[in-house]
C-alpha cells in the first residue's frame, strides 16, 4: 500500500521515523537495535536515507593527487530489504539525483522491484560537500521533478531507452520534500512552492517536511500550500533539538530559523544534558500542538537523537 493511504487510513496521528544505513564497514546490529526500541511506536513506515558518493583525495607524491569516489554510507537499497523482511514494517528508501546517473537508478528501480518495495521518497539530494552549489552526475538530474519522470516511465514499463519493460511491475508510489521555511536555494516561497506543486502534479501522493522548531512556519506553510493546490498530506518532520553547537549548526545547515525564546532558553543551559533537556520538552510541546492542529502523521529524524526522539515519541504517543 502507498504511504498517502497509509496515512489516511490511520485514526490517530502515526509516527515515522527516518533512520541511516550504516557506516561503510560497519553492521546493521546497531541499525536493528534502533529499531527493536522504535518498534514501542507501532511506526507506519520507516524511511532510509541515501547517501552520495564524495570525492576523496589520496597523495601520490611530486604534487600529484589520486581523486577516488567514497560512499560513507552504502547499502540503502539492502538496509531497506533488511527492515522489512526481519520487521514487516513498510519501508521507504529514499532515492536521489546527487551522485546517480539514470541508469544507476534504473538499476536501482529493477533491484527494488525484485524486492517487492514500492514506496520510495523522491529527493534531489545534497550538493557534494568540495562543490558550492549543486552539480549533477553526468547523465543524471539536476532536480527531483526529473526523478519523478523516470519513475513514472518505469511504471508505464519503459527503460530509459525507451525499450519495453517484459516483467509485470508493480508500481512504485512515492512523496518528495517540502520546506515550509523555503529551500535555501529558491529565491522566495512562492517559487519554491511553485516547484512542489509540479512534484505533486508529476505524481508525488504526499510531501514530507524538512525540519521547524516554530509550529507556526509549519501551519502558515500547509495553508499556503493548500492555496496553491496542493491537496496531499504534508507530514512534519521534526527532530529534537539536542546540543549547544545545534545553536548554529542547525540554521547554517538546514536553512532553519531557531525561535527566540528556544535560543533564550538554551542560551541560559550550563552544557549540553541541559540543552539536551530543553530540546526534548520544547519537541514534545511542538508535537502536542501539531497532534492537536491535526497533522496528517509526524516523522522523527533519528540521526544523532534515538534517545531523544524516544523520549519525545513515549511522551506523546
Ligand atoms: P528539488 O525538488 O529538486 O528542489 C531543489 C531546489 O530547486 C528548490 O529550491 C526548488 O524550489 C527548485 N526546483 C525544483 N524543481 C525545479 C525545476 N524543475 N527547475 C528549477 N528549479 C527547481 N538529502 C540526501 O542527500 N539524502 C537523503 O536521504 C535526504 N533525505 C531527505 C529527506 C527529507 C524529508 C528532506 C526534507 C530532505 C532530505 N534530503 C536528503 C535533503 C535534500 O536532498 C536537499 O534539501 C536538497 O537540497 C533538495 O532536495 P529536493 O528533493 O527538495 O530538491
Amino acid at each position: 500500500m502507498g504511504i498517502a493511504e497509509l496515512i489516511n487510513k490511520e485514526k490517530k496521528t502515526a509516527f515515522s521515523f527516518e533512520v541511516l544505513p550504516p557506516l561503510k564497514g560497519t553492521g546493521i546490529e546497531k541499525l536493528y537495535d534502533t529499531i527493536d526500541t522504535l518498534r514501542e511506536f507501532d511506526p507506519l513506515y520507516i524511511n532510509i536515507t541515501t547517501h552520495r558518493s564524495e570525492y576523496v583525495y589520496r597523495e601520490l607524491g611530486d604534487g600529484l593527487y589520486e581523486r577516488n569516489r567514497y560512499r560513507r554510507r552504502p547499502g540503502t537499497v539492502a538496509v531497506a530489504a533488511a527492515i522489512h523482511n526481519k520487521y514487516d514494517i513498510t519501508v521507504v528508501p529514499h532515492i536521489l539525483c546527487s551522485g546517480f546517473s539514470r541508469e544507476d537508478t534504473e538499476y536501482i528501480l529493477l533491484d527494488l522491484q525484485f524486492l517487492g518495495i514500492t514506496n520510495l521518497l523522491v529527493l534531489r539530494g545534497d550538493k557534494a560537500k568540495d562543490e558550492s552549489s549543486f552539480v549533477p552526475e553526468e547523465n543524471g538530474y539536476a532536480h527531483a521533478l526529473e526523478l519523478e519522470e523516470q519513475i513514472n516511465a518505469f511504471n508505464e514499463g519503459k527503460f530509459i531507452d525507451g525499450t519495453p519493460i517484459q516483467a509485470p511491475l508493480s508500481p512504485f508510489r512515492y512523496g518528495v520534500a517540502g520546506y515550509p521555511e523555503k529551500h535555501e536555494e529558491s529565491p522566495n516561497m512562492e517559487q519554491d512552492l511553485y516547484w512542489l506543486k509540479k512534484k505533486v502534479e508529476t505524481g508525488a501522493s504526499y510531501v514530507v517536511t524538512q525540519m521547524f522548531y516554530d509550529n507556526q512556519k509549519y501551519i502558515d506553510f500547509v495553508e499556503r500550500a493548500r492555496k496553491e493546490g496542493i491537496h496531499v498530506p504534508i507530514v512534519p518532520g521534526i527532530k529534537p533539538f539536542s546540543k549547544l553547537s545545534q545553536l548554529s549548526v542547525i540554521p547554517k545547515t538546514f536553512n532553519v530559523d531557531l525561535p527566540q525564546e528556544l535560543v533564550m532558553e538554551a542560551m541560559k543551559c550550563k552544557d549540553n544534558k541541559e540543552a539536551r533537556a530543553l530540546g526534548i520538552e520544547w519537541c514534545v510541546n511542538q508535537c502536542r500542538e501539531l497532534i492537536e492542529y491535526g497533522v496528517p502523521g509526524i516523522h522523527f529524524y533519528t540521526v544523532g537523537a534515538v534517545e531523544n526522539v524516544k523520549e519525545v515519541a513515549r511522551a506523546v504517543y
